[in-house]
């Protein structure tokens, strides 16, 4: 079998291009290569009591799968160019937006129409924010939330199984140029095709960096986003989360002029531990649920580290922070921001005489111990200004839960089609570090998808 496309990786990229393509051209021959598993079967092995944290499975089924990293995420699709990636500079400003639009569409008529949209227009939030130094984003937040994202995606696959040729639990390694189109070769077959798209997104970086060595494909990597994870109760931020359900706030620091971020609200969530490449790190999911809604609300706060000629590996720093952060607490490290800022170590009794129940079993500890003190200054900084729009927030027994690290792919050079050099091979999602969300991921997918089935 040859086919006209091949698709590499399914995870929203992946996902949306294929739902392109069999929308416009249902002539396509289309195949999907996925190393995870289908949705239904993905099932990570920690259940609390037999397995309570990260046995390293060979398949990450949280970051690989049918839906991709963002399976069981809280599927908060935010349409905006003001962050979540640059898709706008390669295809336009209003293009990127009319398909982040465009996705919604399609995630609402498969069965997330009933869900809210969110939005920072007209805000009186925006004022107050100014008013302390901090300056809320603009966006409009579709969330569909962990259960609601979950069936959409098994809409999805139901619609596209008998259009497209899915192969699971396919890892692709190698991708080899032909006089016409490309061989995709996995550990035991090889596959032809006219043309590749690559979307391999977090997870496939490591091995999307060695397809550029070997395609020479020029890359740049300099960024990596490193911070801690707060968590309090609901009610001291839900003036701010009832209202935009995800507030995106940046604070320059005074000290050092430093950006700090609130990053991936869950209002009545939980915080989960996340491992990437055998490195534990923090994260958070919410549920549209009444029944698994928590007390608490949850938020990242993070610095971007951009480095400079000679240093060039970005992430390989976000990782031995996250490394250290492992060895001291053989995992993820939580402290009160009561003991961080009086210098001494979290322990568990102060913890449980605390006002907030914790909802991830994390180690007691300090992070001033792992985390550059410039960062944690700005952590703290930025603690402070967020309590005069909140106030409660740099209360003695707020949580931080430590390291939250945002590892950005390399960006890998692509014209304005997000095609490479090579005629037909494209890069999309993640893994082309162009964007870095669901919704700039998924609208890249259907960009491809319209030009090459002629339409951009
Ligand atoms: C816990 C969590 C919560 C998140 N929450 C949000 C959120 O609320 N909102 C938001 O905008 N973003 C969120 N994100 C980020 C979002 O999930 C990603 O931006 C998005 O999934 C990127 O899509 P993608 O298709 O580029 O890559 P991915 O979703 O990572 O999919 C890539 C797929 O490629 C497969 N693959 C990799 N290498 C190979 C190979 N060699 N051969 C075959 N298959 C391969 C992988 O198995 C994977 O399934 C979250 C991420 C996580 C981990």
């Amino acid at each position: 079998m040859k086919y006209d496309v091949m698709i590499i990786g399914a995870g929203p990229g992946g996902i949306f291009s294929a739902y392109e393509m069999t929308k416009l051209d249902s002539s396509l021959k289309i195949a999907v290569f996925e190393a995870g598993k289908v949705l239904e079967e993905r099932k990570c092995p920690i259940d609390g009591k037999n397995i309570k944290s990260c046995i390293g499975c060979e398949t990450c089924a949280i970051m690989r799968g049918f839906g991709g990293a963002g399976a069981f995420s809280d599927g908060k699709y935010n349409i905006t160019n003001d962050f979540g990636g640059t898709l706008h500079e390669y295809i336009g400003w209003d293009k990127a937006f009319e398909l982040m639009e465009y996705v919604d569409d399609i995630n609402c008529s498969h069965g997330g129409g009933g869900t809210k949209m969110y939005s920072t227009a007209d805000s009186p939030l925006k004022k107050q924010c100014m008013q302390n130094k901090l300056k809320l984003l603009d966006a409009s937040v579709r969330h569909l939330g962990t259960d609601i994202n979950y069936i959409v995606l098994g809409n999805l696959y139901d619609e596209l199984k008998d259009k497209v040729d899915f192969f699971f639990n396919t890892t692709i390694n190698k991708i080899e140029r032909l006089d016409e189109g490309y061989r995709l070769w996995s550990d035991n077959d090889n596959y032809e095709g006219s043309k590749c798209i690559i979307s391999v997104g977090r997870s496939g970086s490591k091995w999307m960096e060695s397809v550029c060595e070997e395609l020479d494909i020029p890359t740049r990597s300099n960024r990596v986003d490193l911070g801690v994870r707060v968590e309090l109760p609901a009610v001291i931020f839900e003036d701010i989360t009832d209202e935009l359900y995800e507030g995106k706030i940046v604070y320059r620091t005074e000290k050092f002029e430093d950006k700090v971020r609130t990053f991936c609200m869950n209002p009545h969530g939980i915080v989960v531990t996340e491992n990437t490449n055998g490195i534990v790190t923090v994260n958070g999911h919410s549920f549209e649920d009444e029944g698994k809604k928590t007390e608490n609300t949850n938020f990242a706060l993070l610095v971007a580290k951009h480095f400079s000629e000679p240093f060039k590996d970005s992430n390989e720093y976000g990782e031995s922070i996250a490394r250290l952060s492992n060895m001291l607490g053989g995992g993820v490290i939580v402290q009160r921001f009561g003991d961080l800022e009086r210098g001494r170590r979290s322990v568990q009794k102060r913890i449980d005489e605390g006002n907030i129940r914790p909802t991830l079993q994390a180690t007691p500890g300090d992070l001033s111990l792992v985390l550059p003190k410039r960062l944690m200054d700005g952590i703290i900084e930025m603690i402070y200004a967020l309590d005069k729009i909140a106030p409660g927030v740099a209360n003695d027994d707020t949580l931080l839960y430590g390291v939250e690290v945002k590892f950005y792919n390399m960006d890998v050079k692509l014209d304005n089609n997000l095609m490479t050099p090579y005629e037909g091979l494209y890069v999309i999602g993640d893994g082309s570090g162009v964007t870095h969300s669901l919704s700039h991921a998924s609208a890249s997918g259907v960009y491809v998808a319209r030009h090459i089935a002629g339409q951009e």
